[in-house]
């Protein structure tokens, strides 16, 4: 057979068609088609298929990039899924929301040698939504089912997959959430435009199929302390992902409408699920007709954006108080914002919220990007004098967040935290300072992103499961629990 790959040279990249800018400002649906059959081989065979696979070496769950290329250049999807899912539970939604520019993309060999990245993200999304259609995606089945019983708080990735992980191994899977739905930040947090729900919810039933027990609306600390759970458990994972907003200390921070953009969103996802939410049928939470101002850089910020150019916002402001060069966002959604309408304030620091009783703008002051800190960002410094306003009615905080104060929530002083705040545990082992308690995802290493919640959730699995199996064994029992 002629070979399929290594075509970069005569083949140019292709990202799958983008709805326009007017489009996606009407309506939250993802703003990315599907490759086309052919598209995709196309697309997948200008893969070089080289000796070090930068791609691979750069994606958290190491995913068998060039492989998976390969066999969707020849046509082979169902074997290119087996590979693809080999290595990550929710191949479809990294595919969509990964920072692939960051990551494997942004690390590709063709990329560096200027031809143009191969587009792995749109391939990985392609197969798996073909291994949907043609019923390759199946709940997961144990070859045998053991006693053993684990406890996981968080229906987030870190928690789902480490779920997924442990069902296939046989253990009897609880997953506790204070939410009333599956998914964590995937349902809530991200909007639809990257992310549309039933892509989260499908896979949701599929842990259901696959015989994993969720207990939602349960909140540990509210509805049971942790220690009630290692009671009932043989191991615990924590997967809490981290919800404290940090926030701006500047006057006027407490006038009305000044949001956290957490509460922002989830409100959005919440009237885009269908649920009745009075703080957007009021009003209060939705941007329709005002003058909006978003404070921050990240990925959270750009979600907000863009939620409120789909809600009708008049105007839509970042204020961020570095350079584009700099900023923690994804540079390809900050160019999807700036197609669908918001102004970017570059080099911008919020020094007040004004107004009576409710914003009316924003004081800022510019900024002078000094000398590279240890991290090898410029530190900002305040331009003195420099200050202007902007009109906003509505301002929305989106400054990152830390977490919670799990040992007090659980009521559990001896859960050790880092001085982050996040839980303490063994890199090796991801045990934290209590017997058989695990951590994975956000809460243990700082807000992050999807794909490394799903390899820290398959970790944890993994230890775990040496965990359990070890117990049992020390126990005199010499056998599989
Ligand atoms: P989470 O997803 O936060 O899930 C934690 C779960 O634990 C939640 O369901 C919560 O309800 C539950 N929980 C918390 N406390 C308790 C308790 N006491 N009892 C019971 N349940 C509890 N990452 C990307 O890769 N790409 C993106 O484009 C992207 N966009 C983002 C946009 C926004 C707005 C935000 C906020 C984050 C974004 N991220 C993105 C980051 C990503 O969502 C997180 O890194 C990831 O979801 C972390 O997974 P997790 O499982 O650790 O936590």
């Amino acid at each position: 057979m002629a070979r399929k790959t290594l075509k970069f040279v005569n083949v140019g990249k292709r990202m799958p068609e983008k709805r326009s800018a007017e489009m996606r400002r009407r309506d939250f649906d993802e703003i990315y088609a599907r490759f086309d059959p052919d598209k995709a081989s196309e697309q997948a065979g200008r893969c070089s298929q080289c000796g070090v696979p930068f791609c691979q070496v750069h994606c958290p769950v190491h995913n068998n990039i060039p492989d998976w290329l390969m066999l969707t250049a020849e046509g082979r999807l169902e074997e290119a899924y087996e590979v693809s899912q080999a290595t990550n539970n929710f191949p479809e939604i990294c595919g969509r929301i990964c920072p692939q520019d960051r990551l494997c993309e942004g690390n590709c060999v063709i990329e560096q040698a200027g031809h143009g990245t191969v587009t792995i993200g749109a391939v990985e999304s392609y197969i798996t939504e073909t291994a949907w259609e043609q019923g390759w995606v199946k709940p997961a089945k144990p070859r045998r089912e053991l006693e053993a019983e684990v406890g996981i708080i968080g229906a987030g990735p870190a928690g789902l997959a480490a779920a997924e992980q442990l069902r296939r191994k046989g253990y009897q899977v609880h997953v506790y959430d204070r939410y009333d739905r599956i998914g964590g930040l995937m349902i809530y947090g991200i909007p639809n435009f990257k992310l549309e729900k039933y892509v989260v919810e499908r896979r949701a039933r599929l842990l259901y199929d696959a015989g994993v027990h969720f207990h939602l609306n349960f909140e540990v600390g509210r509805d049971a302390t942790l220690e009630e759970l290692r009671e009932k458990h043989d191991a615990v994972l924590i997967a809490t992902g981290v919800y404290k907003a940090r926030d701006v200390k500047v006057p006027g921070v407490g006038l009305r409408n000044v949001f956290p953009a957490l509460d922002y969103l989830v409100t959005s996802n919440r009237k885009g699920l269908g649920d009745d939410v009075p703080r957007f049928e009021d009003g209060t939470l939705n941007a329709e007709g005002k003058h909006v101002a978003v404070i921050g850089g990240g990925d959270t910020a750009m979600d907000c954006v863009r939620t409120a150019v789909r809600q009708g916002a008049k105007s839509v402001k970042c204020l961020y108080r570095r350079n584009r060069q700099n900023m923690p966002g994804s540079q390809r959604e900050v160019a999807n914002a700036e197609e669908e309408g918001v102004e970017f304030v570059w080099l911008s620091a919020p020094q007040a919220f004004l107004g009576d009783e409710a914003v009316s703008a924003v004081r800022a002051a510019r900024v002078h990007l000094g000398v590279p800190d240890a991290t090898g960002r410029q530190t900002p410094q305040i331009v003195k004098g420099s200050d202007y306003e902007i009109e906003a009615d509505m301002v929305i905080k989106a400054l990152g967040f830390d977490p919670e104060d799990l040992p007090t929530l659980f009521d559990c002083p001896a859960l050790e935290t880092t001085r982050w705040g996040t839980v303490k545990m063994d890199f090796r082992t991801m045990m934290t300072s209590l017997d058989g308690v695990f951590a994975a995802g956000d809460i243990a290493r700082g807000a992050s992103l999807v794909v490394w919640a799903i390899r820290d959730g398959r970790d944890a699995a993994e230890q775990i499961d040496g965990y359990i199996k070890a117990k049992a064994q020390g126990a005199g029992a010499g056998e599989a629990p």
